[in-house]
């Protein structure tokens, strides 16, 4: 297994993940959108397969550069929501804290891909985080904080115990919710300290997990989340319903038995979101709506996650159901939000 991460396009075509005759495209993608592959999503990849559901994740393609007038810098609207940088408060008993933007890896797909990576948000200062610390310990209805970003597993464990040890502080947060990527792409990260670091304070803590494929769940990203459970800390997923990946009823069968095999909950299968450049990824709400119920034919219920929307806008996710989603497919949708109001959905059908 290589030593370090795969971040430029010369990388990739030395590592064969890129055709002849592709390398343009992917250096005019590399110009905005940042590039990382791990050392253990490389050794996943079978570069002779040119529709390997790893690599179509991390590695940049031409077609990145095709923009659709539905899609947005900010697709599920989390700046009208920021008060503060690092805080995104949609709800009111439960704020996102964005540390870091910076990821292990970077999909291609992402829906923050315009604040990841080097040319992004950044990571927030001591003071900055010492003020979004100050807005939660102020705003006494907030029960649970959602560690994301980036990926806040990419900080040390000194500075991730720091943090939990901070929240300990808050009397009315019962919850740390951290979502990463961390225990499939990168493994061997988890190891004691991190561990260590995630149960200072004694807050209740999840890990949702963000995985889209079985093969992402390899031996050792297996042994990183019984680390985490052995530790006490309770696994969620969260996968993206992507086109070519795992839009495919064999595939998210055998991922999301694997989940719950692994003591993962299966929890959110979003629907793609409307982020710039990735239209290649999305399928129909239709063609998601089929796959989730052909699952609840097959699986235990144990299996099932919910199948979710983010409303453009920042207007809150819903489940997608019948019930939610009016209007007709081929001119676009009407979606209720949580609080009963109505928002175009601009994709058709
Ligand atoms: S790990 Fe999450 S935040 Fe980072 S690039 Fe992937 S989807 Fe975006």
């Amino acid at each position: 297994m290589a030593s370090r991460s795969i971040t430029t396009v010369d990388e990739l075509v030395t590592a064969g993940l890129i055709a002849a005759g592709e390398e343009a495209a992917a250096a005019a993608v590399a110009e905005h959108y940042a590039i990382a592959v791990t050392p253990a999503m490389a050794d996943l990849i079978d570069p002779s397969d040119p529709l390997d559901p790893i690599a179509a994740q991390f590695v940049p393609t031409a077609a990145e550069l095709v923009r659709t007038e539905e899609e947005r810098d900010d697709p599920i609207g989390d700046r009208p929501f920021t008060p503060l940088p690092g805080i995104v408060h949609r709800y009111p008993d439960r704020v996102l804290l964005k540390v870091v933007h910076v990821c292990p890896v970077y999909c291609r797909f992402c829906f923050r891909r315009e604040m990841v990576g080097p040319q992004g948000d950044g990571t927030l200062t001591a003071e900055q985080l010492s003020a979004a610390l100050d807005y939660v310990r102020a705003n006494t209805g907030i029960w649970e904080v959602i560690l994301t970003g980036g990926d806040p597993l990419v900080l040390s464990a000194r500075r991730l115990a720091e943090i939990m040890r901070q929240l300990a502080t808050i009397p009315h947060v019962k919850i740390v919710r951290i979502h990463s990527r961390v225990p499939v792409v990168d493994p061997e990260r988890i190891d004691a300290a991190m561990i260590d670091a995630l149960k200072q304070g004694g807050k209740t803590v999840y890990v949702a997990l963000h995985a889209n494929h079985p093969r992402e769940l390899s031996a050792p990203a297996r042994n990183a989340c019984a680390r985490l459970v052995d530790a006490g800390i309770v696994m969620v997923s969260q996968t993206v319903l992507l086109k070519g990946i795992n839009d495919d009823m064999t595939v998210l069968d055998e991922l999301m038995r694997t989940f719950v095999e692994n003591r993962i909950k299966p929890y959110y299968l979003h629907h793609p979101d409307l982020a710039p450049g990735t239209g290649h990824f999305r399928l129909s709400i239709k063609e998601g709506q089929a796959l989730v119920r052909a699952l609840r034919t097959r699986l235990s219920g144990l299996c099932i996650p919910a199948y979710i929307l983010d409303i453009p806008g920042g207007h809150g996710k819903i489940e997608i159901s019948e019930r939610a989603l009016a209007g007709d497919p081929d001119a676009g949708y009407c979606v209720t939000d949580p609080q009963g109001n109505t928002h175009p959905y601009p994709v058709k059908k």
